[in-house]
């Protein structure tokens, strides 16, 4: 079995060549040996896989299933490599083609099953649990098509598919064997005698197919599994329509039900497809729960100690129907009471909360459930019961505190909230910076804590060192090796040992001109996607995240007027040169998001063409923000703006993936970038504006922003020129529906009450900046103090204090 991976890489490479891909080695161009190069390391990581799975099964080891609807992993290639510490032979392999590893790489289409932060959490969080050697899986849907791939025509974002798996991935293992039957509609039968089990006579039926991603660990011959399934129609299909020539009739009978692991819904999408979307969440959920059950039941023979020997997290609340469906399971398949049913749920699950914004709260219509998943609504009804009964013994005829802790919103059209059921059906509830979850127990969730104190707790979200700093800014984690030793890949708190370094000169130097290199890369991507030219002397400052309101890119927007108006009215003042990066997607029903792309555009397009403004200042919009262009971006910042009004970003994690390539951080007293604040120290960072109670405060006080702006000039000069047309003359009134939202429809994430505030710290940017020594210095303290950010500390508090599952050798 290891003899013939024994044999060189290059060896293995040349072979896949002529057996897998197909072609003579000579004849091999960088697609074909992407491919090899790739099954090459998948043949080694599937020798890992199975000698996992034997040591867990032999030790009944207790396991971890993390359930995601979405997995923003990219590619997989330089990963997988960089784990199996095979990173140089694959340059010298392609290197004897004559061609260069990092554009191999390239070739890999990312693998984009994620909408933004919380589904790169996802893939940041299988890299941990694999380098910890946590017995897991991750579960999720194999989207046919990714998040769309963004095209900028004419200014505007224009969605395109994301056709991955369109040349097949060497990535998957195809698991034919896998597969569950998941079932939708139809009625519920009551059966004549007390004692017997309600039937779910569903009226439609698809089959979950299940393909593996192997995920590598780093610095261990352990790996962690990543499940996806796939839709596909039960094996009656409508043979009569085929066989009578209706093939159209045949082939949209299948559709019909493959069509549920078609697409990633944008998350902020409209309510066409909701029905669709719903399916989604119950078929991915309803699979992963009896795959679960499957495994324990053959490992264990039993149901009794499921809670023992497994934890499902929810990654959100896209997968909380898995609480009605273990229920569903245990007592309608397997015989198991209610009671015992609903101790074994209730200490299996655990759920993880990203949004204290009300309106993103997930519910879903009564009357829809009913139609699609009848049995669960049944269950639902019934723990919804039993919870109003404690509610009321808690609080004896307090109908407000039963109403607000209600599994069903009884207002308007009753809706089952799934949050509610989340947390009634889990153990434990964590939000993701200490910031948020302090304000979900004060806030959303407060009514909860009245009935179970203890349920709620912290997990500060954590980025993985592997992906974002070794493979991303290989410069800089060369200069790490030679001067703290490589330990840090599995160890980040040892970036401590940089402190003492940040007081020298010399590394200060070195560490100035691997950023410099890195920014000729970010300033070769620029001109390959928007035709602007930058220099890499100017301050780079990035804004990379989707594109909502609440972080605020129209506030930075805002800033970049005003530095372009100071610029005109002062010529011959000297400033510093910015190029200030933006990228990132707006949901395709989001039109607000749509109108500050098309901005970003048009301001660019009349700054960047200014002769009077030359390179002191650029903006440029950087088109598909994903995980390949993040990997670009991150190492290349000076200036990271994490911008949101207080209270709104639960965490951000590309605060800290930016932090840890030494960017310094310009932001508001939001999410993680408190806890960032702490660790660099105050000194070393950037905070501005309004904090969280005070920007309830002034919200509760009546917010006038129209006074804001009466009293700033430069503020309503920006305001006038932006509402004016300046930046699109040939349709002047594009933009006042967005500055007439500010002024006249309430500002509701507080824009103008903290764009002086801004403006001034971006102030104190410029002059740090002017100071190429002192600059260093905070970055190094940067890098330094962002030890505590690995997804390897997350995990291990999860694993500890949630999910208390063990690392395996
Ligand atoms: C890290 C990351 C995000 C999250 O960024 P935030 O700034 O925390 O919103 C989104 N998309 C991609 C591709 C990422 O890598």
């Amino acid at each position: 079995m290891n003899a013939p991976l024994s044999d060189s890489l290059a060896a293995r490479v040349e072979r896949h060549l002529l057996h897998t891909v197909g072609v003579a080695p000579a004849d091999a161009g960088p697609l074909a040996l992407m491919t090899a190069v790739s099954q090459a390391a998948r043949a080694e990581l599937s020798r890992r896989w199975v000698a996992t799975d034997a040591s867990d099964r032999a030790l009944k080891a207790r396991r971890v299933c993390y359930l995601s609807m979405e997995f923003l992993i990219g590619r997989s290639l330089g990963n997988a490599l960089d784990a199996l510490g095979l990173n140089e032979a694959a340059e010298g392999s392609v290197g004897s083609h004559a061609r260069q590893l990092e554009d191999i790489e390239s070739r890999e289409p990312d693998a984009a099953l994620g909408n933004g932060g919380l589904g790169r959490l996802a893939a940041c969080f299988l890299d941990s649990m694999a380098a910890l050697g946590l017995p897991s899986y991750g579960y999720g849907i194999r989207y046919e098509f990714g998040m769309f791939a963004q095209r900028i025509v004419g200014g505007r974002q224009v969605e395109q598919p994301d056709p991955w798996l369109e040349d097949g991935t060497p990535w998957e293992f195809p698991r034919p064997d896998v597969h569950y039957p998941v079932r939708f509609g139809g009625w519920v039968e009551r059966p004549e005698s007390p004692d017997a089990q309600p039937v779910w006579r569903h009226a439609g039926e698809v089959s979950a197919k299940a393909y593996d991603h192997v995920i590598p660990g780093h610095g261990t011959e352990r790996v962690s599994t990543l499940r996806l399934w796939k839709a596909a129609a039960p094996a009656h299909i409508d043979l009569a329509a085929f066989n009578s020539g209706d093939y159209a009739r045949a082939a949209e009978f299948k559709n019909q039900f493959e069509n549920i692991s078609w697409v990633l819904y944008p998350n902020d999408s409209t309510p066409a497809g909701r029905e669709l979307r719903l399916k989604q969440e119950y078929f991915f959920t309803s699979a992963s729960i009896q795959d679960i059950v499957a495994r324990h039941r053959a490992e264990h023979g039993r149901l009794s100690n499921l809670a023992d020997k497994v934890a499902i997290h929810l990654n959100d609340t896209h997968p909380a129907i898995g609480v009605a469906e273990l229920m569903r399971l245990l007592v309608d398949e397997h015989g198991v009471s209610w009671a015992a049913a609903w101790d074994i749920t209730r200490r299996t699950f655990s759920y993880t909360n990203h949004t204290l914004m009300p309106e993103a709260l997930e519910t879903w219509p009564v009357s829809l459930m009913q139609q699609v998943l009848p049995r669960h609504l049944e269950i639902i009804f019934r723990i919804n019961a039993e919870l109003m009964a404690l509610a009321q013994a808690t609080r004896p005829g307090d109908v407000d505190f039963m109403r607000r802790l209600s599994l069903i919103d009884e207002t308007g059209e009753r809706r089952v909230r799934m949050a509610n059921l989340s947390i009634v059906g889990s153990h434990t509830v964590n939000g993701v910076s200490k910031l948020h979850s302090d304000l979900l127990v004060e806030t959303i969730f407060k009514d909860f804590t009245v009935l179970w104190p203890d349920r709620f707790t912290n997990m500060t979200n954590g980025i993985t060192p592997r992906r974002w700093l070794a493979q991303a800014n290989p410069g800089l984690s060369a200069l790490l090796d030679a001067r703290i030793g490589t330990g840090w890949r599995r160890d980040l708190m040892q970036l401590q040992r940089l402190k003492p370094l940040a007081e020298d000169a010399a590394f200060r130097a070195e560490f100035r001109a691997i950023k410099r290199a890195n920014k000729q890369r970010l300033a070769a991507l620029i001109e390959r996607t928007t035709g602007v030219v930058v220099s890499p002397d100017s301050l780079f400052d990035v804004q990379v995240k989707r594109i909502h309101e609440y972080k605020r890119q129209l506030l930075n927007v805002l800033q970049v007027v005003h530095r372009y108006q100071a610029i005109l009215a002062n010529p011959d003042a000297p400033v510093v040169p910015r190029v200030v990066v933006f990228a990132g997607k707006a949901a395709s029903s989001y039109h607000t998001a749509k109108s500050i792309i098309r901005l970003i555009h048009d301001v660019g397009a009349v700054i960047n063409r200014d002769p009077r403004v030359g390179d002191r200042l650029k903006l440029v919009f950087i088109p598909n923000y994903g995980v390949s262009v993040a990997e670009t971006i991150m190492p290349a910042a000076d200036l990271s703006e994490q911008i949101s009004t207080a209270g709104t970003e639960a965490s951000g994690t590309g605060n800290m993936k930016l932090a840890l390539n030494g960017a310094l951080t310009i932001g508001t007293d939001d999410g993680a970038n408190i806890e960032i604040r702490q660790a660099v120290g105050d000194d070393n960072i950037f905070i501005f504006g309004q904090l969280t109670h005070e920007v309830t405060a002034l919200r509760a006080a009546g917010y006038q922003p129209m006074r804001i702006a009466d009293g700033d000039p430069a503020l309503q000069a920006v305001l006038d020129s932006i509402a004016a047309g300046a930046f699109n003359p040939d349709e002047p009134a594009r933009y006042r529906g967005l500055i007439d939202s500010l002024l006249w429809g309430g500002d509701h994430y507080l824009l103008l009450a903290d764009f002086a505030a801004y403006v001034a710290a971006q102030a104190r940017v410029d002059a740090l900046y002017r100071d190429a020594e002192a600059w260093s210095h905070k970055a190094v303290l940067n890098v330094a103090g962002m030890g505590g950010f690995s997804s390897d500390r997350t995990i291990r508090e999860y694993a500890e204090r949630i999910w208390r599952v063990a690392g395996q050798a």
